[in-house]
């Protein structure tokens, strides 16, 4: 990998690509991938490379949601464990949820390199290799997860999501809480906790969350009651088009 000095003003940008790269020629990240990693950082730009206060709202939130659930699981895909692999490994002690491989494009050697780099970041256990169980209503390569993974869990965090499978998901009655850094993209708009956040921000903001919200008295049904994602999506759309100089355009002039 290229060294890219610690100040150059596109620095995290610069790093958090060449881990894709790296995830594609180690076999964990598919060419789909780049292409996402693509359209992501594009909206991160107009963002800022910041994590949003509603985003850090949402953050908390989704902590809340994790902590409460009977059984929270996280869906790993190519891109979470090129990024984060270390982090959402944390996540999963930090609020006592399964982690499931779970790829648009799956193929079992795939599903058993990202399995392996979980373990190697200190996962004991990683879900999605057996896929004895279906999601309703998707193709039969999409719909597969495991029967005490994904497929049991009433929290699901799906970093990532396409759009469909995330609708379906919904339907089937889970928590959905999605990170994404397109306000626009139906992932974000179908979830119950839409976080637009870079991953490599909010996997660890949300376990820093959880450990915070553990240790304090904090009333997390009240926390997850009062919650709005529609909120949540249009503060996010605000604060691109305030970066991009549309704030005379904005009625509210609201900042976020
Ligand atoms: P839709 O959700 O509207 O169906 P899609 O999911 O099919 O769209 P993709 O081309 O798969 O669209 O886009 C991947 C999504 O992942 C984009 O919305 C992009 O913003 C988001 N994304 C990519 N990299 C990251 C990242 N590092 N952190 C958060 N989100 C990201
Ligand atoms: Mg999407």
């Amino acid at each position: 990998m290229t060294d890219i000095p610690a100040d150059h003003p596109r620095h995290d940008s610069l790093v958090t690509r060449h881990r894709i790269e790296a995830g594609v020629e180690q076999g964990i990240t598919s060419k789909q991938g780049l292409i996402a990693q693509g359209r992501g950082e594009a909206f991160d730009y107009l963002l800022g490379e910041r994590t949003t206060e509603s985003a850090d709202a949402a953050a908390r939130v989704a902590a809340a949601h994790l902590l409460r659930a009977r059984h929270p699981v996280l869906s790993v895909n190519g891109n979470v464990a090129a990024l984060c692999p270390g982090e959402i490994v944390d996540l999963a002690e930090a609020v006592g949820a399964d982690l499931e491989v779970n790829l648009f494009g799956r193929t079992a050697e795939r599903v058993r390199a990202i399995a392996d780099h979980l373990r190697e970041h200190g996962a004991s256990e990683v879900k999605g290799l057996r896929a004895d169980a279906r999601i309703p209503d998707l193709s039969h390569e999409r719909a597969k997860v495991d029967s005490d993974g994904i497929y049991d869990a009433d929290v699901v965090l799906v970093p990532l999501e396409d759009g469909d499978r995330a609708a379906a998901l919904g339907t089937m009655g889970k928590t959905e809480i999605v990170i994404d850094l397109n306000p626009l993209s139906r992932s974000a708009q179908v979830a119950a906790v839409p976080i637009i956040d870079n991953v490599v921000r909010a996997v660890p903001n949300i376990a820093r969350h959880a450990r915070e919200l553990r240790g304090s008295d904090a009333d997390l049904e009240d926390l997850t009651a009062g919650f709005d994602p529609e909120a949540v999506l249009a503060a996010a759309e605000r604060a691109i088009r305030d970066a991009t100089g549309g704030s005379e355009r904005s009625p509210d002039g609201v900042q976020d």
